[in-house]
């Protein structure tokens, strides 16, 4: 059950102090990628959990990617790469959002997202909810609904969650 695959996650991720740079405490998921078991479980239960039908799968760069093509797959939708700025070619649709330092911001091509598009959004890790938000307004900007997003990790004490209100959020591991 969902306790169990918490437990499991939660063994599997590696944390690692000041990376990628001093104060953050980084969630590494590799150890959970490479175990064939507990990242088969993780991607079946992401395609289980989501709420309503699918069409496309948006994963954030970079490892959003590796979660969003298998349950993509097993939904029966394509998939939607969220890049940092400068990476697709154009015509491209792009959010900036605000940093602790600066800001930041995704793309996406338009072109991919049909009018309606049913879409669910998919990271790694929930922290302050910046890049997440900014997804959702970029998809909604171009036309897609947002069905949901859904989490490895998410990081409470960061406050992601009350950055998207009245969304469905899902997240196999909350860490305090
Ligand atoms: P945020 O916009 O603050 O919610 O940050 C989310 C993005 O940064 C995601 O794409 C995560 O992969 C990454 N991220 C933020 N904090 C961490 C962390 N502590 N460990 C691993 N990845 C993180």
């Amino acid at each position: 059950g969902r306790a169990e695959l918490a437990r499991r996650i939660d063994a599997l991720l590696r944390t690692v102090p000041d990376y990628p740079e001093p104060g953050v405490l980084f969630r590494d998921i590799m150890p959970l990628l490479a175990d064939p078991d507990a990242f088969a479980e993780v991607v079946a239960t992401f395609a289980t959990d989501v709420p309503g039908p699918v069409d496309l799968v948006a994963g954030m760069e970079a490892r959003g990617f590796l979660l969003a093509a298998p349950v993509a797959i097993a939904l029966g939708a394509g998939v939607v790469p969220v890049r940092k700025a400068g990476k697709l070619p154009g015509p491209v649709a792009t959010q900036s959002y605000a940093l602790e330092y600066g800001s930041a911001a995704v793309e996406i091509q338009p072109s991919t997202i049909p009018d309606g598009a049913r879409v669910l959004v998919i990271d790694d890790v929930l922290a302050t909810g910046g890049t997440a938000a900014a997804t959702v307004e970029l998809l909604e900007t171009c036309g897609a609904t947002v069905v949901g997003l859904a989490f490895l990790v998410e990081l409470e004490a960061l406050g992601g969650r009350a950055m998207l209100p009245g969304r469905f959020v899902d997240s196999l591991l909350t860490l305090p």
